[in-house]
């Protein structure tokens, strides 16, 4: 009687807010079988036995496993990989030389959700994201708490997560920097990012992995879809910074009727906007992934309006990725500047290979 009544009230309510008119329906589409998808690095890091995330993941889901722990264990293969200067261990540190993590995953059939950032110590964070989610009633726990919980739980921590490689890295930097005049922070923060890009343009830092992260996206022949998203961060951030990655909406976004979004690239520009939800939202409305993504990269090139984020062709001097996978397994990878060593990572009956992604404002 009473779950009558407050039905009725809320009807009542959503359509006097005109909250029933304006929500999309949900789009039914059939699965077709199993994919996983995943930024690069899903299919060029590879554990000791050389399985790659992608391949890990799809023979995990087509054995039955839960999509969600199928692409986690994906990932961990990336996270625990010292050569990539990305994700988890050996990732890129902070402008302190500490190695800060971030991470996020969704669940589409439970409608769960959670992530750790700034999180210090723990070689897969997205495994400590997965606990959050399962675990707590929250959907995000920052830097300390988070590595107490990870504590709690049984994680191991670690004093440090930087490899030879990664602090060797962190040192040329700070040489090059020159902290000790120590300028004001907006050009100190500046000299950093010139720098940085110097470091890349020697061929010293690998462009993926100067920002770079791992977006995982999958479905099953049942429909189920799920995500994850794990990074390091952007190189030498200003300690505490927290990208897109661990944040739902940003970093990833996952809905079960329709797909799964997720992003690499600067995530400053993609959390202005939210455009992994945005991107799911377009799926929602009929759009192939391709588009859906697409039409998300304009929006971020709409908000893009500061001087020193345009290149002289007044477009976004940057790069941002998504990573779009349907609910019927049709997918795509999308980014302002596609080209050259720039793919995305699949799994399917037809095997782990790259694809390329597609840019909006053609390829650089
Ligand atoms: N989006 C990540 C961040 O901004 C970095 C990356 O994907 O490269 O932290």
């Amino acid at each position: 009687m009473s779950n009558r009544f407050n039905r009725r009230r809320f009807l009542q309510t959503t359509a006097a807010a005109g909250l029933t008119a304006a929500a999309a329906p949900a789009i039914p589409r059939t699965p077709r079988r199993p994919v996983v998808i995943a930024s690069a690095n899903g299919l060029t890091s590879t554990n000791a036995e050389g399985v790659s995330c992608i391949e890990a993941a799809f023979v995990k889901i087509t054995e039955g496993a839960d999509v969600l722990d199928a692409l986690i264990a994906g990932v961990n293969i990336v996270e625990l990989d010292p050569n990539d200067a990305s994700v988890g261990y050996g990732g890129l540190p902070d402008a302190d030389g500490v190695v800060t993590l971030d991470s996020c995953c969704m669940h589409g059939p439970k409608r769960r959700a959670g992530g750790v950032a700034c999180l210090k110590g723990v070689r897969t964070p997205s495994l400590v994201a997965q606990a959050v989610a399962d675990i707590t009633d929250h959907h995000l726990l920052v830097d300390e708490g988070a590595q107490r919980f990870a504590r709690n739980m049984g994680f191991e921590i670690e004093d440090d997560l930087n490899t030879d490689r990664s602090r060797a890295l962190w040192l040329e930097w700070k040489r090059r920097t020159d902290p000790e005049h120590f300028p004001d922070p907006e050009s100190r923060a500046e000299a950093g990012y010139r720098v940085g890009l110097q470091m890349v343009a020697e061929g010293k830092i690998d462009p993926e992995h100067y920002y770079g992260t791992i977006n995982c996206s999958g479905v099953n022949a049942s429909g189920d879809v799920c995500g994850v998203t794990t990074t390091s961060g952007l190189a030498w951030k200003i300690p505490g910074r927290v990208g897109d990655s661990p944040i739902l909406g940003a970093g990833l976004y996952v809905d079960n009727d329709v797909g799964a979004a997720g992003s690499t690239g600067r995530g400053e520009a993609n959390l202005y906007s939210l455009a992994s939800f945005l991107t799911v939202e377009n799926l929602r409305q009929g759009m192939h992934p391709k588009d859906a993504g697409m039409a998300a990269l304009q929006r971020i090139r709409s908000y893009t309006v500061d001087a020193r984020l345009l290149n002289e062709a007044g477009e976004p001097a940057f790069n941002v990725n998504f990573y779009v996978l349907a609910k019927d397994g049709a997918h795509a990878g999308v980014a302002f500047y596609g080209g050259e060593g720039r793919n995305y990572a699949v799994c399917d009956n037809n095997g782990p290979r790259h694809e390329p992604i597609e840019g909006l404002l053609g390829n650089d």
